[in-house]
């Protein structure tokens, strides 16, 4: 038998009717796929990333204040320009700032509703940034995906075609993964030696479980 994802946490209370969970994990950590094992569960599952996506298309305050710190150039045909976007912030840290300030408290709020809004013993907010937003604040319990570094080099070149040196300059702008994994209260291991899904229905059961408990 392979070790076991280790459930670090003991649930007492939580505030809402129902349990709020984030699943993060470095670039090509697996977080994605893990997601996926937990849909197929019947656990819904908010996309952080492409609800920013969504959030940034839609006419509103987001975009507002995009086009005002970053031009009308933000945008072509009423479509966010991403690569426009993209070329603008990411050789420059104070404008990576500035775009995730505006960002982040949109999703978090987006997300906030979101799960007000499911009917399930638990829900989950995938996201590849959660303590780097300050999303914990939100949640009641935080799953991390584990994978040694060569491994997620090898996935997200491979995914997106992409040189290693693309990739690194992704990982940068992230947690590193040991502290992320520290703060996590679950770890799933995606090593490619323990098997995924067997690790995602002992985290759902234990999950039940201890809702079960609270509610009794
Ligand atoms: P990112 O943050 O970069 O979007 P992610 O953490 O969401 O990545 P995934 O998209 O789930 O990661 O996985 C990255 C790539 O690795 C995908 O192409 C996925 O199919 C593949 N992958 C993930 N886990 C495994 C595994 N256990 N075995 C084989 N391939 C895997």
């Amino acid at each position: 038998m392979g070790e076991s994802p280790i459930l670090n946490f003991t649930l007492t209370s939580y505030i809402s009717p129902m349990l709020r969970i984030g699943l993060t994990g470095g670039i090509g950590s697996g977080k994605t796929t893990v997601a996926r094992i937990f849909e197929v569960l019947g656990v819904p599952v908010y996309f952080a990333d492409d609800a920013a996506k969504k959030l940034m298309n839609e006419a509103g305050e987001l975009k507002n204040k995009i086009i005002q710190h970053f031009g009308a150039e933000s945008y072509a045909d009423n479509k966010l320009n991403r690569i426009y976007l993209a070329e603008v912030v990411f050789s420059d840290p104070e404008k990576t700032k500035l775009i995730n300030s505006i960002i982040h408290p949109a999703t978090i709020n987006d997300a906030t509703l979101w799960f007000g809004k499911q009917a399930s013993p638990y829900a989950i907010k995938e996201a590849a940034l959660i303590f780097e937003a300050g999303a914990e604040k939100m949640l009641d319990l935080v799953i991390g995906v584990s994978a040694p570094a060569e491994l997620r080099m090898q996935r997200a070149m491979q995914r997106d075609n992409i040189s290693e040196a693309g990739v690194l300059a992704r990982m940068e702008k992230q947690m590193n993964e040991e502290e992320k994994m520290n703060r996590c209260d679950i770890i799933i291991y995606n090593d490619e030696k323990e098997l995924l899904i067997p690790q995602v229905i002992e985290v759902h059961e234990r999950l039940l479980q201890n809702i079960e408990r609270v509610h009794n």
